[in-house]
C-alpha cells in the first residue's frame, strides 16, 4: 500500500485515538465485573496508545491530514458478535481479549504492509517503527491469553485475524 505521509499519519492517528478508546471502555467493563487484572492490562494498554497518539501528533505538527472513513480504523468485532450478544460476550475476559488481540494484529499488517510498500523512505521508516511496538502489543495479549481461561462461548472458529485495513 503505497500511502503518501499525510495519510499515513492520518491512519496512524487515527488508529491509535481508536485503540486508546476502545481498551478505556474494555476496562472500564473488565472493573465493573471485578476482573481487576484484566482491567489493569486495559488501563496500561490504554496509556501506550495515548503515549504513542501523542507521540504521532508530534510527528504530524503543522501537516494537514486528509479524512478518512470511520470504517477504515475502527475496531471490529468478529462477524458472528453483533448487538447485545456482542456485549455480554466481551464480559468474558478472554474473549474481550481475543477482540483486542485481532485488532492489534489487523494494525501490525497494516503498518507492515504500509513498510513493504510505500515509496516514501520515511513513510517507510516510520511504518517500521510502528509495527514494531504493534508486535509487542500482540505479544503481550498474546500472553495475557495464555493465562485466561477459555470461556464455554467463544468466537465460533476462535479466529485470530480481521479483514485488513484498507
Ligand atoms: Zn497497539
Amino acid at each position: 500500500m503505497d500511502l503518501a505521509l499525510p495519510e499515513f499519519l492520518a491512519h496512524a492517528v487515527a488508529l491509535e485515538q481508536e485503540a486508546a478508546e476502545r481498551y478505556l471502555e474494555l476496562a472500564d467493563m473488565m472493573e465493573a465485573h471485578r476482573n481487576d487484572a484484566v482491567a489493569s492490562v486495559f488501563r496500561s494498554m490504554t496509556r501506550f496508545s495515548q503515549l504513542h497518539w501523542d507521540a504521532i501528533k508530534l510527528r504530524v505538527g503543522s501537516i494537514t491530514l486528509p479524512q478518512l472513513r470511520s470504517w477504515e480504523y475502527r475496531w471490529r468485532s468478529p462477524p458472528e458478535v453483533g448487538g447485545e450478544e456482542g456485549f455480554d460476550y466481551m464480559m468474558e475476559s478472554y474473549n474481550a481479549l481475543k477482540y483486542a488481540r485481532a485488532n492489534e494484529l489487523r494494525a501490525l499488517e497494516f503498518y507492515r504492509t504500509v513498510a513493504d510498500k510505500s515509496s516514501d523512505a520515511e513513510v517507510r521508516r516510520l511504518a517500521r517503527e510502528f509495527a514494531s511496538e504493534e508486535a509487542e502489543h500482540v505479544a503481550a495479549l498474546d500472553k495475557w491469553v495464555a493465562m485466561t481461561p477459555r470461556p464455554s462461548t467463544t468466537w465460533q472458529d476462535d479466529p485470530d485475524t480481521l479483514p485488513p485495513l484498507v
